[in-house]
């Protein structure tokens, strides 16, 4: 039986960082990933930037070098698919993790093969699992929580939901190629978190009348050719369209953290785990990345729990090295 110090669910960027990590502290370890290396950023919109300049998005001080001082989405993939590659990580793609018990170690279930190992570190991100509006016909054909790029979109009609970074950077780009923009925003203005050098961008695209926007709006139900919605002053309109694109964000696989045991606290939104060691109620199961936040999916990115990888490796060297102790 082949034994692992560690075993990493998930090869995003902080799924990558934590391999770094056990490889420079000598722990043999391995990374199960259910898709291609850094998945998440594999599916984000084509065009999109990142907030973070470059250096903020590095792991393990390897150098991120980029010609403009924001990373795209190609950018992103060559450093950290690079990385796996160059550094060799011990990573399996296109296999899922789809179980996790504790005997004596854990033994771990993916959709090929059982694997054992002292320590599970569990990098799963949040991209997966749109965050559900909800509502009647959300599950029409033209509905979409994932937004690409904005060629499809020429000279139709797109309803867009939310006014975060995803929904504003779709809303401005099938602006641009020709599309007829409608935004259905539940709060009174565009999001603080939209990228400064975009939010005036946006507001400004609104003022002029290019993109309509219905602040303090609420999507009630979407029909094949039209969505209904109550504004602000409580008035229902029905508005045609032929595409809605619903960027109400995204959550992290709870059935998943459950399966495996993990406390969730607070109504399934926040994981448990000691902030120190990032280790959750299940003594030997760590959490990093981004999947820490629970239903809070802006309190975490790559540039602040890259950290994560440094507190998990350096707890369980020290465990390892108290098992040492007669
Ligand atoms: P992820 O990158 O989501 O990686 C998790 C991996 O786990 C995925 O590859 C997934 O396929 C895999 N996985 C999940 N479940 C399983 C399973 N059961 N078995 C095997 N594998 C599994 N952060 C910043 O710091 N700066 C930015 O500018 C920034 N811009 C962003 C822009 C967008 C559009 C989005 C959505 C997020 C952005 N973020 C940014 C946030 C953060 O960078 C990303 O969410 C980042 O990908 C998080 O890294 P992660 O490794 O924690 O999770």
């Amino acid at each position: 039986m082949e034994l692992f110090d560690v075993l990493i669910v998930g090869g995003g960027p902080i799924g990558l960082a934590c391999a770094l990590e056990a490889r420079k502290n000598n722990l043999k370890y391995i990374v199960i990933e259910k898709g291609t290396v850094a998945n998440s950023i594999y599916n984000y919109p084509l065009y999109m930037t990142f907030f973070s300049t470059a250096d903020r998005l590095e792991i393990d001080d390897i150098p991120f070098i980029t010609t403009s001082p924001k990373p795209g989405r190609q950018d992103a993939l060559e450093y950290y698919q690079g990385i796996a590659k160059s550094k060799e990580i011990n990573i399996k793609t296109y296999e899922k993790v789809i179980n996790i018990q504790k005997s004596i170690v854990f033994q771990v279930e993916t959709s090929k093969q059982i694997y054992f190992a002292k320590n599970i570190i569990v990098a799963t991100g949040f991209y997966d699992i749109p965050n559900l509006m909800d509502i009647p016909g959300e599950d029409l054909p033209k509905v979409s929580h994932y937004y690409t790029e904005p060629y499809p979109y020429s000279f139709q009609k797109v309803l867009v939901v939310g006014s975060s970074n995803s929904a504003v950077d779709a809303a401005l780009e099938i602006c641009r190629k020709g599309g007829k923009v409608t935004m259905v925003i539940r709060s009174s203005q565009i999001s603080q978190s939209v990228k400064y050098w975009v939010k005036p961008d946006i507001e400004n695209r609104i003022k002029e009348g290019s993109i309509q926007a219905y602040f303090g709006a609420e999507l009630l139900e979407i029909k094949p050719n039209s969505a209904v919605l109550k504004t602000n002053v409580g008035e229902i309109k029905e508005i045609e369209n032929d595409f809605v694109l619903a960027m109400t964000g995204y959550l992290p696989d709870f059935d998943f953290l459950n399966a495996i045991g993990i406390d969730l606290k607070n109504n399934c939104q926040n994981p448990h785990y000691d902030t120190d060691t990032m280790e959750t109620n299940i003594n030997g199961i760590y959490l990093a990345g981004v999947v820490c936040g629970g239903r809070d999916t802006h309190l975490w990115f790559i540039e602040n729990s890259r950290i994560h990888a440094k507190q998990i490796i350096s707890n369980i060297i020290q465990k390892k090295e108290s098992e040492k102790i007669p």
